[in-house]
């Protein structure tokens, strides 16, 4: 069977690393952004990712070479008129992703799949802009993409089986692990993941434990590879908080307030890593 053309939209964090993936498992792939300089960092990070993979021997120079003679990059999303499925990887934004989503229904073929990488969106509501209901689909990839194996799949209420199946299909095609999903606020992992992140931070906040200690105990007693404060730091405590904040909004369960510790923490400008800061100094 031939294999899909595969549009993405955004060239960002996850828009390129799942380009990538597409890529390297022989797909064509169309990566459209807003802005031509992200799609040259996407481009380069693709390459720099691709080269870490070659000298690990895991894949080799012409395989490199090949994967990335088949991204096409573009500013122009009508380009993405050919693509058989179209994976929505822009900045989280409702009415961004709303407009760009109807726009996308207007450009692709009627049979075309429009799934969407959102991790907070809900996908009844982007499928509501479009006259293909059926065959819009969340497909929640994980970072770094190339490197974690799930793939949340994301049915909405008005998702076909047969969108699905060609879907769960599709991301074992790239060799990711497919789970599929009710639409719901946090999907399944972040649903989980997120309040035990919270409840940690309570947790210090109490003065439980410190946050070394707190980490350790997890780590050992729970067998977690890292443990939730500096997993924290690295996912970005602000975006931890955005989480929450769906979360707490959506369901209107106090068990989803956001620790006050959080909150300050965000308002002080410590959002883990990337600012230096965050439950540890960097
Ligand atoms: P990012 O900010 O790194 O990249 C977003 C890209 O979208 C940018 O390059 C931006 O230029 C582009 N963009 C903005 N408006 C556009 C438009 N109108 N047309 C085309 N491109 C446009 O964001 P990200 O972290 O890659 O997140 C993308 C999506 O993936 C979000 O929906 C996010 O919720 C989801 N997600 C993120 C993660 C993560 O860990 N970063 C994990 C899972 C899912």
């Amino acid at each position: 069977m031939k294999k899909q053309k595969i549009g993405v939209l955004g060239a960002g964090t996850m828009g390129n690393g799942i380009s990538q993936v597409f890529a390297v498992n022989g797909f064509d792939v169309i990566m459209i952004d807003i802005s031509p300089a992200a799609l040259e960092r996407a481009v380069n990070t693709v390459s720099k990712s691709l080269g870490r993979l070659v000298s690990k021997e895991k894949i080799t120079e012409q395989q490199k070479e090949q994967a990335l003679s088949r991204i096409q990059t573009g500013v122009d999303l009508s380009t993405l008129a050919e693509c058989d499925v179209v994976i929505e990887a822009a900045t989280e934004n409702l009415e961004l992703k709303l407009d760009l989503l109807a726009k996308l229904d207007a450009i692709v073929r009627p049979d075309a799949i429009l799934a969407s990488n959102t991790s907070s969106i809900s996908i009844t509501h982007l499928a509501s802009v479009t006259s293909r209901p059926e065959r819009v689909v969340g497909l929640h990839f994980f970072n770094p993409v190339p490197v974690m194996a799930l793939v949340e799949v994301i049915c909405g209420l008005q998702t076909s089986d047969a969108t699905f199946a060609s879907m769960e299909a599709l991301a074992k095609e790239v060799g990711k692990t497919p789970v599929k999903v009710r639409n719901s606020p946090g999907f399944v992992v972040n649903r989980l993941l997120c309040p035990m992140i919270n409840e940690a931070v309570f947790a210090l906040s109490e003065n439980l434990a410190s946050a070394e200690q707190i980490d350790e105990a997890m780590k050992l007693g729970a067998n977690h590879p890292i443990g939730p404060l500096a997993l924290c730091d690295m996912i970005g405590l602000d975006v931890e908080l955005a989480v929450m904040q769906v979360l707490f909004e959506s369901f209107k369960d106090p068990k989803y307030r956001p620790a006050p510790l959080l909150v300050e923490m965000v308002e002080a400008g410590y959002l883990g890593r990337k600012t230096g800061r965050g439950f540890y100094v960097y």
